[in-house]
């Protein structure tokens, strides 16, 4: 029994591991009957083997002997005859399809003689030469190696020479020049001769698919993709058919469903006298499969059989390679096809109601990922657009706005009901409330993971960042773009984050079909009835609960409209800014306990009221309200700023009492760290009085509710506790608080306390912190930083990008948890904290809450629940309803 060379008939559709995917599928297609030109599959083990001696393996050579004995008998001509010559195509296929492999080398066998033999048996000299050319460019870059250019470049020459546009144009005796010059060719660039023998063609061919595992592209690929880098590739040897013997014959690529949209019926190109990739490479127009069935019924009419019944086989959308030889159908490829958001969520919803496959298997089918770009925003399809600038598409979604150069006016702007877009070189965290104000945000600086684009995703902002050929110019208040026009701050442009441009003027824009049709309106298309019913199916089977990071009555409306049920993360922190602003200030410079209480008198109905209106927004559902976490500077004015204004009215002898305190308290509060300084439960340790404050205004509003016939279910959270005697200090001021407001307004609330876990001590001692909390939420964004040690403001615009590209990061860990390290914080936290609390409640916060890998790591460890952006909602819901499906034990 051959060990490294199977034939098609050996193998099946579940060997992709040994006879790669394409090599599996083609023996799929053989042992169901289907016309597959024969040949064999030298197995991934083979070359294993070739990458680890840098030889092939010993007996290899005589296995492809003996193989290609069989099929040599089979067709009747040996490879390469002279007079008769059996012709094969070399094929490089691995488990998983990726750039950088060796390209398909067509025609091998064909030499000085056969090429002769092959037009007398043809009785089509032209079609024999023409092969001829073809090997010769093929081997000569793939095999060989030598730069594409120089061949394409004589061809195109040749043409020229002939006054032809295309390639079938060119006769019998143009061909055989070519001939003559790309022998050349290759005799200059390797300095030696085109193998004649068409057995070393053949070895060298299977050589350089192995050796093709390693180059530079592919490893890159491997690396970002995760895939192992010892797999290696399989190397499939197949008779040739060609599809370039004249009118009669021609080659092509099919879709059993239409891959953009989903729409059912067979889809494809099809190019008559052409061979292999000529049909997708764009050098003639191609026919559609209509017009394949004008000029072939009978071959039409067996594509479409075979559509139908590799469908039906695979059930799912196939992709399907294929020639046709002087009027007989051959197929050369099948896989499941690629497809897009729209068509996949069709695809699976359709293939249920074809009774094809069962609701799990469709939500299974989709990844989450897809779901979140049909939620986007898009401008409408037919709009007429000129594109100005393009930058990259850093977050999806279609916005349109007036220019703003800065954060004030944006806010100022947005304050006014004006749709803004933020123009930045870069953001910063102080273009923080700009970018929350702005419909869009457009960069001339940075990548995908720069500020703007990290932080537009979270909030599921537009962003195009790096668009360089934008100059901003704050003086004239102003961007030009390079080559093109200059926009005036106040002009309308419209920012595409899927494509990454930018337009001048307003194009259209709608939510899209799915959007609308989650808000209840009555929306024709099948794309959003397909989401809404699988969205429905993930609800029934989920055992996770999805909650909305949201600060505001708006996000918190918005967030329930999607499905969320409660808020997981209510951030407090704008709650002090704008003109609370003067009250912060007057906190900290307050000189005694008796300035700090009145500052927070003022501060308390104001937060109040916050609270009530979202309070309201989520009526009987849960808000977890997060205590104020970050260092009480980033309220105060920026240290520089104010000691130059200082040192201004000094010179002026203007004295300003306010300004010289303020300027000592920034100095005294200026920390070198700050992610590591005075913040979350320090402050509300070191500041009397602040989270009191808080857990007052919370406990009033909840009254109010009550009061008002609602059903208030505040949580409060305190954030960066470390140690236990820290919550317990906390917890025991927050239960005072909460017990007065009881007892003043005559009613019994229901306030839950709990921590954030989120520093790794924290996750450590949770057996101890589960004394003092009602619940734990993993706030794994600050755990991701404080486990790994740096911050992610500065990862992001440093050295990401480094890690990504070198493998340290598969993804990057702010993206998705990063499972062995911070993962285990986790988990360890859990199995702690339930330790003490078995009804401890659990759930996560933060980015990871809405990426899809992450939500089936905090599946399987047990939270309860994962709260991130509204946006994202829909994404968890349905990402926890595949994880569920996933555990479930079969
Ligand atoms: P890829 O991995 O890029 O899909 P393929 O191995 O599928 O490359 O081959 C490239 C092209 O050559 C495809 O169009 C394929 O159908 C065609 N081809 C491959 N083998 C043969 C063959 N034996 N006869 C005719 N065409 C072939
Ligand atoms: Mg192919
Ligand atoms: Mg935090």
């Amino acid at each position: 029994m051959s060990a490294y060379v199977r034939e098609f008939s050996e193998g099946n559709r579940d060997l992709k591991d040994l006879l790669g995917g394409k090599g599996a599928n083609l023996a799929e297609m053989t042992n169901l009957g289907l016309p597959v030109p024969p040949g064999f599959t030298i197995t991934t083990e083979a070359c294993r083997a070739f990458l680890a001696t840098e030889r092939e393996p010993d007996g290899l050579d005589a296995e492809v002997d003996e193989h290609l004995r069989v099929l040599e008998q089979g067709r009747g001509r040996r490879l390469g005859d002279p007079d008769d010559p059996l012709l094969v195509s070399v094929r490089s296929g691995a488990k998983f399809s990726m750039p950088g492999m060796m390209e398909t080398v067509l025609d091998v066998g064909l030499n000085d003689a056969s090429v002769t033999g092959l037009a007398r048996v043809s009785g089509d000299d032209r079609f024999a030469v023409d092969s001829y050319r073809r090997l010769l460019q093929m081997f000569g870059t793939t095999v060989l190696g030598i730069d594409a250019d120089l061949f394409s470049v004589a061809l195109e020459r040749g043409m020229q020479r002939r006054g032809v546009r295309a390639d079938t144009q060119l006769d019998a005796d143009d061909l055989r020049a070519l001939v003559q010059e790309f022998q050349g060719i290759i005799r200059e660039q390797t300095g030696a001769d085109f193998p004649q023998d068409p057995r070393e063609q053949l070895r060298l061919a299977i050589r350089a698919v192995f050796t093709s595992w390693n180059t530079p592209r592919a490893a890159l690929y491997r690396r970002q993709e995760h895939i192992p880098d010892d797999l290696g590739t399989a190397v499939t040897v197949q008779t040739m058919v060609f599809g370039n013997r004249g009118e009669r014959s021609g080659s092509g690529v099919c879709f059993t469903r239409d891959p953009a949209t989903g729409s059912p019926g067979g889809y494809g190109d099809y190019l008559p006298n052409a061979q292999g990739e000529d049909v997708v490479a764009g050098i003639r127009n191609t026919l559609a499969l209509d017009g394949l069935a004008e000029l072939d019924r009978p071959s039409y009419d067996q594509l479409m059989e075979v559509m139908s019944t590799l469908e039906g086989h695979f059930r799912d959308l196939c992709d399907i390679e294929f020639t046709i030889e002087d009027g007989s159908l051959w197929l050369l490829q099948v896989r499941v096809g690629k497809r897009t958001a729209e068509a996949a969520v069709r695809i699976a919803a359709d293939l249920v109601d074809e009774g094809v496959i069962d609701l799990d298997e469709a939500l299974a089918r989709v990844p989450g990922q897809q779901l979140a770009t049909l939620l986007f925003p898009r401008f409408a399809p037919d709009a007429e657009r000129t594109a100005v600038a393009r930058g990259l598409s850093a977050s999806p979604g279609a916005a349109v706005g007036r220019v703003a150069l800065d954060s004030e006016t944006a806010v100022a702007w947005a304050a006014r009901g004006d749709d803004v877009i933020l123009v930045r070189k870069e953001t910063t965290p102080d273009d923080l409330p700009g970018m929350v104000a702005a419909r869009g945000i457009l960069t001339s600086r940075g990548g995908k993971t720069s500020h703007a684009a990290v932080v537009a995703r979270g909030m599921g902002r537009t962003c195009v960042c790096g668009a360089e050929a934008i100059e901003i110019d704050l003086d004239s208040r102003a961007f030009r773009v390079r080559g093109g026009p200059v926009v005036a701050e106040g002009e309308t442009v419209s920012v595409d984050g899927s494509t990454g441009e930018v337009f001048l003027g307003a194009v259209p824009v709608g939510d899209s079909s799915v959007v609308r049709q989650m808000a209840g309106e009555d929306v024709d298309d099948p794309v959003g009835a397909a989401a809404a019913r699988l969205l429905a199916h993930a609800d029934s089977v989920r055992r996770l609960a999805v909650r909305a990071n949201a600060d505001t009555p708006d996000d918190a409306r918005r967030a329930r409209q999607l499905g969320a049920a409660g808020i997981g993360l209510c951030r407090t922190e704008h709650m002090f800014l704008g003109e609370r602003r003067e009250l912060v200030e007057e906190l900290i410079v307050a000189a005694d306990q008796a300035g700090r209480t009145a500052a927070l008198d003022r501060l308390l109905p104001l937060q109040r009221a916050d609270f009530v209106e979202v309070l309201a927004a989520m009526d009987g559902l849960p808000v977890t309200i997060r205590l104020i976490d970050p260092p009480l500077h980033e309220f105060l004015p920026d240290l520089t700023d104010l000691a130059v204004r200082v040192a201004l009215e000094d010179e002026r002898h203007v004295e300003d009492e306010h300004d010289h305190t303020l300027l000592t308290a920034v100095r005294r509060l200026h920390e070198q760290n700050p992610m590591l300084g005075l913040r979350g439960v320090r402050l509300g340790i070191v500041i009397p009085g602040l989270f009191a404050m808080q857990a007052r205004a919370v406990a009033e509003a909840a009254a109010d509710r009550v009061a008002a016939g609602g059903d208030p279910r505040p949580e409060l959270m305190v954030p960066l506790v470390a140690s236990d005697r820290e919550l317990r200090l906390v917890r025991d001021q927050l239960e005072q608080v909460v017990a007065d407001v009881e007892r003043s307004r005559g009613l019994r609330l229901e306030i839950p306390i709990g921590t954030m876990i989120e520093l790794p001590r924290a996750a450590v001692t949770a057996d101890r912190i589960a004394r003092s909390a009602d619940f734990f939420s993993f706030g794994t964004n600050d755990l991701t930083q404080m486990t790994w040690g740096f911050s992610r403001d500065d990862v992001e615009s440093e050295f990401v990008q480094d890690y990504l590209d070198q493998g340290i990061f598969a993804t990057s860990p702010f993206e998705s948890i990063d499972v062995e390290g911070v993962g285990e914080l986790v988990r360890t936290g859990v199995r702690l904290g339930r330790g003490t609390r078995p009804d401890l409640h659990l759930g996560v916060c933060g980015e990871h809450g809405g990426d899809p890998r992450s939500i089936h790591f905090f599946d399987e460890v047990g939270l309860d629940y994962v709260s991130c952006s509204p946006y994202r909602v829909p994404v968890a819901r349905w990402e926890a309803g595949r994880s569920a499906i996933e555990l479930r034990p079969c």
